[in-house]
């Protein structure tokens, strides 16, 4: 954290956002309670970063928002600092439950967002005698009721649990005057725009309404008219650009040797804190599994693993008990590890948007960054359509020094190592495409996320064992997958 708060204190000083000078706010001006500065203070924050300088405020004075924030610029405080601070008046510390309804409602795409958010609003209102809880889906239920009954002001979900609650009668959203969509691009991709309408008609329709994506396609745009009133736009970064302290290297390297050539990479330059991507959850699987064969501490994170996985490998990579993470990207996406020295492109994206959001975990705020990316012939396609995105041309060079073990000269008197069928990916895993690998980059995308993640809302089988389903839950099985997303990748944040 230290190392964090430097971060930003030097981003308020002296670096820019979009090319226009950071002001020098603290957070004294916004006129927080002192409860909240004193939270801050406890949390290190010296100064806001720019999504907070600008929306602070104008979540303050009641009106909606439209916010362009990726996880890491601290947008998760632009939001619940003034929410906090706005339900302060109802603040009290009476046990009656009636005391204390839903206030302000935070939806978020994944488990881990929402625990993470979560997490971030608790610390920001411990001085205060505002509640808040967490409910996600794949952990009981039972816990979350206990909460939900007892009262909070302040409610964090994903839609489908949410939905799970509603229909068992252990939430009432009839009090919540302040809904806030957190990563509303990805909740659309992943099928929640129907969980997403039957939430907002449980809601008064007189409310504040903030939402926030990392892009900004037609469909999101649909979505903000449908809901948003008057809102005010918060931007704080270019558009489908990358970061200039992000040195970018590509790769060429034989797809059959594409994970012997991360090990390679990873090796020679001692990496340490290094998220990997790998388009297929297969895929990241069999990396973590050859790096650690190779004695790098790796893990992969996907939506095959149980939610006690990829909450056990995110907090070993966080602390640095692993030093690889393979990820996914929908796994990945709205984890807080904005903030790496290098990511690696272990399989280019399928969507050139992904690339954007990929290496905008690295490099930011000042930092230096490297995002290493590995291409075998057959996907120059991708590349290419990288390149038009980011509006510049990525050098593609050859891996030097890698030599592959199948090239190696046998050691004298000894056999060459045998290897093992996973030592050699000679293909790419994942589905085969039906017609040309590049003829519907949106289908493959659809096809190989992770579907965990992808599954509109389902009554969970404990919200269904106590209760008749009831017409708020029924299912609805249509996924509707959002047209391409125009990545923005958002300046101004730092983590650890
Ligand atoms: P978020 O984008 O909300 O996920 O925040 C990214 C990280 O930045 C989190 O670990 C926050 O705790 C941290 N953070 C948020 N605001 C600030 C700030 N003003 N100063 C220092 N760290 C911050």
């Amino acid at each position: 954290m230290p190392q964090l708060v430097a971060f930003f204190k030097d981003m308020s000083e002296n670096q820019s956002v979009s090319g226009q000078p950071a002001p020098e706010t603290r957070f004294q001006d916004f006129g927080l309670s002192a409860d909240i500065l004193r939270a801050l203070d406890d949390q290190g924050y010296e100064h806001p970063t720019p999504i907070q300088t600008q929306a602070i405020p104008v979540v303050l004075q009641g009106k909606d928002v439209m916010g362009a924030a990726q996880t890491g610029t601290g947008k998760t405080a632009g939001f619940s600092l003034p929410v906090i601070q706005m339900l302060l008046q109802h603040a009290n510390t009476s046990a009656s439950p009636a005391r204390h309804p839903v206030r302000a409602l935070i939806l978020t795409p994944t488990r881990e967002l929402a625990d993470q958010v979560a997490e971030n609003v608790k610390n920001y209102s411990k001085y205060t005698s505002l509640r808040s809880t967490v409910v996600f889906g794949g952990v009981d239920m039972g816990q979350q009721v206990v909460a939900l009954k007892s009262g909070v002001e302040i409610l964090i979900a994903t839609p489908g649990r949410l939905l799970d609650h509603v229909q068992q009668k252990t939430v009432n959203l009839s009090h919540t005057g302040i809904l806030i969509l957190d990563e509303a691009d990805r909740m659309l991709d992943m099928g929640f725009l129907p969980d997403l309408q039957r939430i907002i008609n449980l809601l008064p329709t007189k409310r504040q309404n903030l939402m926030f994506s990392a892009t900004f396609s037609g469909d999101i745009k649909k979505l903000a008219a449908s809901f948003l009133n008057k809102p005010v736009t918060i931007e704080v970064a270019r558009r489908n650009s990358t970061s200039e302290n992000v040195t970018q290297t590509v790769y060429h390297v034989d797809e059959a040797v594409k994970n012997e050539a991360v090990v390679h990479i990873l090796k020679e330059r001692n990496l340490k804190q290094v998220l990997v991507f790998s388009n297929t959850k297969i895929g990241a699987g069999r990396l973590a599994r050859q790096l650690e064969r190779e004695g790098i501490k790796a893990s992969a994170i996907h939506g095959d693993k149980s939610q006690h996985e990829r909450m056990a490998a995110l907090d070993a990579f966080k602390n640095g008990q692993i030093d690889v993470l393979v990820a996914t990207d929908v796994a990945a996406r709205g984890l807080d590890i904005a903030e790496m020295p290098c990511v690696i492109n272990y399989d280019l994206p399928y969507n050139a948007e992904d690339y954007v959001h990929r290496i905008g975990r690295t490099g930011r705020a000042g930092a230096s960054g490297d995002a290493i990316s590995l291409y075998s012939d057959k996907d120059e396609r991708f590349l290419t359509d990288i390149e038009k995105l980011i509006g510049r041309k990525l050098e593609r060079v050859p891996l030097s020094g890698f030599v592959p073990r199948s090239a190696q000269p046998a050691e004298r008197g000894g056999e060459r190592r045998a290897f093992k069928r996973e030592d050699m990916p000679a293909k790419r895993s994942g589905p085969k495409p039906e017609r040309s690998p590049y003829a519907s980059a949106s289908l493959m995308r659809k096809e190989l996320s992770d579907p965990w993640f992808d599954k509109p809302y389902e009554p969970s089988p404990s919200a269904l064992s106590k209760e008749k389903p009831s017409s708020t839950g029924a299912a609805t099985a249509s996924a509707k997958n959002s047209k391409r997303r125009l990545a923005v990748l958002l300046g101004g944040s730092v983590k650890q």
